[in-house]
Parts: C-alpha cells; sequence; structure tokens
C-alpha cells in the first residue's frame, strides 16, 4: 500500500486548490474523485465575484460573461437596481473551471485518480472502489473536499450542517438587460430565485429552497417568460458549518464542511479560502511530522479568523429571512430603493463579505421603519457591536 502525505477526497474547486497547493509544497498528494469527468455533473449558477474567481488560480478560459449590478424584483412590484459601473462578478463556465483547476494541481504534481471513489477507512488508510478495482491508501492528512453529502463525515459518525437546501436551475434563451444579475427573493420564500445572464440572449435560471423547489421553478420560468429548456441542473446547498471541521486526522473544506454562505449559497469563495487554510496546515503538520489533532486544530483557528464572522451573520440573516412576508420583502427592497442607498451598496456590496454593507444598511434610519419594529430589534441583536 503506498502511503501519501495528503489524500484529498474530491476534486472540486475545494480539493483541486488544497492538492495543489500541498503539492507546490513539495507534499506528495492523491487527489481522488469519483467521477470520469472533473467539473461533471455541474451543480452551480457559476456567478463568482472577480475576487472568488482571481483566488481559483486560473485562466479566463472559462469566463462566459460579466455582470456590473443587480437587479432585485419583489413579488408585489418593488424593484432595486444598482450598477456600479465596473466588472463585479463573472460568469464561468463550471466544468471548465473545475478542470483547468484540477489540471493545476495535477502539473504542480498531485496524482489524480478518476472514476474512484472513497468508501471508507481503515485507521490511516482510505478504502476505494472503482476503475482500480478496491484499493488502500495511506496518508498522513486527509483532506475531505466531497462535497454537501460527504461520504468521509458520514463514515466517521461527524455531525453535519443543520440546514440543506435544493437548488434547480437551467440554462434558457432569454432577452434582458445583460448587465445585472436578477433576483426574485419571494420565487423561494426561504431564500431566492435568479436569472444570471451568459451573453448572446441566454440566461441561467434557477433557485433554491427547503420545499416543492420544482413547482416553484416551473412557477419562476413561467412568469420570467422563459423559451424551452434543454438542460437542468439540480443541487444541494448545505448551510451552517458542521460542528468540528477536524478530527480524526482530517481537514473538512468546502461544502464538505457547510462553507456555502448563507445569504447567496455560494460556496465556491468560501471552498477555495478554506482550502488554502486546510493546504497551509497539512503543510506544517507534515514537516514537523506531528499530525495529531492539537496541531490541526489550527486549521479551525484559521478559517474562522478569516470568514467565520461572515458565516455566522449570513446564518442569522438567512434565519431572520425565514420570518420575512412578501410584504415584508416588498417594503424592505422599496426602502432600499434610495439613490443614497443605492450608492452605498455600490461602495461597500462584496458578494463575499457582505456583512460590511448589511451593518450599513441595519444603521440607516431610512431601511429600518420599512420592516417594522420587532425586526428592528432583531437586527440590532444581530448586528451589535
Ligand atoms: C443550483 C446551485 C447553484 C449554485 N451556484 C453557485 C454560484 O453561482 N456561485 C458559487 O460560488 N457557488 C454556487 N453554488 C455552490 C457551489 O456549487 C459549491 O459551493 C461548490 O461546488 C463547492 O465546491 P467543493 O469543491 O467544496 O465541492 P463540490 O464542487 O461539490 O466537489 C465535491 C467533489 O467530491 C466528489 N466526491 C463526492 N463523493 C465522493 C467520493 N465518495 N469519492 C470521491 N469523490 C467524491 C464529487 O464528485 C465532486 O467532484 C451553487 C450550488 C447549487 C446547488
Amino acid at each position: 500500500m503506498r502511503t501519501y502525505d495528503v489524500v484529498v477526497i474530491g476534486a472540486g474547486p475545494s480539493g483541486s486548490t488544497a492538492a495543489r497547493l500541498c503539492a507546490e509544497q513539495g507534499l506528495s498528494v492523491c487527489l481522488i474523485e469519483e467521477h470520469g469527468t472533473i467539473g461533471h455533473p455541474v451543480q452551480c449558477a457559476g456567478l463568482l465575484s472577480v475576487q472568488a474567481f482571481h483566488e481559483c488560480g486560473v485562466s479566463r478560459g472559462s469566463v462566459l460573461h460579466e455582470v456590473s449590478g443587480a437587479r432585485i424584483r419583489s413579488a408585489q412590484g418593488s424593484e432595486l437596481a444598482f450598477d456600479s459601473g465596473r466588472t463585479r462578478a463573472v460568469i464561468v463556465d463550471r466544468g471548465m473551471l473545475d478542470r483547468e483547476m484540477a489540471m493545476n494541481a495535477a502539473r504542480a504534481g498531485a496524482e489524480v485518480r478518476l472514476k474512484t471513489a472513497f468508501s471508507g477507512r481503515s485507521g490511516t488508510a482510505v478504502r476505494t472502489r472503482g476503475v482500480r478495482g478496491r484499493e488502500e491508501t495511506g496518508f498522513r492528512v486527509l483532506i475531505a473536499a466531497d462535497g454537501p453529502g460527504s461520504p468521509v463525515a458520514r463514515s466517521l459518525g461527524m455531525p453535519r450542517p443543520p440546514v440543506f437546501l435544493s437548488g434547480l436551475q437551467a440554462e434558457t434563451r432569454k432577452d434582458m438587460d445583460e448587465r445585472y444579475v436578477e433576483l426574485f427573493p419571494d420565487a423561494s420564500p426561504e431564500f431566492f430565485g435568479w436569472i444570471i445572464p451568459i451573453g448572446a440572449g441566454r440566461a441561467r435560471i434557477g433557485l433554491a429552497g427547503k420545499k416543492d423547489v420544482f413547482g416553484r421553478f416551473k412557477t419562476l420560468c413561467r412568469e420570467a417568460g422563459c423559451g424551452s429548456i434543454i438542460n437542468l441542473v439540480s443541487g444541494t446547498i448545505p448551510l451552517g458549518v458542521m460542528e468540528r471541521t477536524y478530527g480524526h486526522g482530517t481537514l473538512f473544506v468546502g461544502d464538505a464542511a457547510g462553507f456555502p454562505k448563507p445569504t447567496s449559497g455560494g460556496g465556491v469563495y468560501t471552498g477555495v479560502r478554506s482550502a488554502s487554510h486546510a493546504a497551509s496546515v497539512a503543510v506544517e503538520a507534515c514537516r514537523r511530522n506531528d499530525l495529531s489533532d492539537s496541531v490541526l486544530a489550527s486549521y479551525e483557528r484559521r478559517w474562522k479568523a478569516d470568514f467565520g464572522r461572515e458565516l455566522e451573520l449570513g446564518l442569522r440573516v438567512f434565519l431572520l429571512r425565514q420570518q420575512l412576508s412578501p410584504a415584508d420583502i416588498d417594503r424592505l427592497v422599496s426602502a432600499l430603493n434610495d439613490p443614497a442607498i443605492i450608492a452605498e451598496i455600490c461602495q461597500y456590496g462584496d458578494m463575499d463579505r457582505p456583512g460590511a454593507i448589511i451593518r450599513r444598511l441595519v444603521r440607516n434610519p431610512g431601511v429600518i421603519p420599512a420592516i417594522g419594529i420587532l425586526l428592528r430589534g432583531e437586527l440590532y441583536r444581530i448586528f451589535k457591536g
């Protein structure tokens, strides 16, 4: 049985980043992926902030389109549009992005094993089955980047994230202002719906929620006047980080840990950032030859210092959002539709770190009365300090 310094399970953006960074530091790395084609099936809208895309460390080959703003429409008729006048986000072909990221890991020296599925552990070895038959592969550090279902976490009986949303999305022909991403809070009461332009009169339309996702999706498509649909993407979005993101010689990164942002469901940015913290800790642990959980614990301290507070605030906003009626949403959208507030959103808004703009808005006297005294108290409790 061969033993690697680091075995990574899952070649999504998080796993490929962890594998690349460990290999670049001279560690022996094996990246294990259950599918035969990386990036397939796609389970993503492909909307990444400019910064998130930069963190992926890839060429612009996967970029399909760029957007500079967003339009939010409530079911009761209020609308808010803001355009920062410069590219704020890119829309990518996720399959291409994932393949380039895995290719970069392989170029850095990681061994990539496709059509090989993690099926269990025996001490410091993983058991796999796939094209190579049944195998055991030893590791010094295991990085679980195996997505929302995380078979690695389940095999260890580790508590999973508290919330799982289902997402459904299609690509369709759609005439729209291609500078904007369009958001529909009422299309799915626990979360929201979206239409994302991908250029040349085409768009991705979808939503995520806890229930009746297909029914809501059909309604959104009908109301948006979408043309015929020839592809459908479904997937799970875990929200709320698992209780402990390390243990048993393992670091949990990306969706496996529950890192998607609870305000948007976007998980590539936090996935890649968490993978880079995991890689640093794995390199240190291997160099010091101390693979104990007390050393691996510094991973949790690092990601918390980086984006832990954002995720915590985001989850509270998500829980608060569950209490908003369509009338509340309408009042909120209408209150935000003020030139001074729009200028503030353009200046301070950050898709990956929305805490700063939410804090500013919550303190804005023009916004709070719109959503009532009860909510005001709740929001102040959330954002105090
Ligand atoms: C409908 C929808 C739309 C989304 N839109 C966006 C968006 O616009 N922007 C954004 O940032 N995020 C978006 N997300 C979230 C984003 O897709 C994820 O956060 C991101 O893919 C997480 O990357 P990851 O590498 O952690 O996990 P994944 O991309 O899920 O990769 C996990 C990998 O592990 C592999 N794997 C699983 N089990 C095993 C096993 N037993 N053995 C070996 N390999 C295994 C899988 O095949 C997969 O390749 C969306 C999600 C959904 C569902």
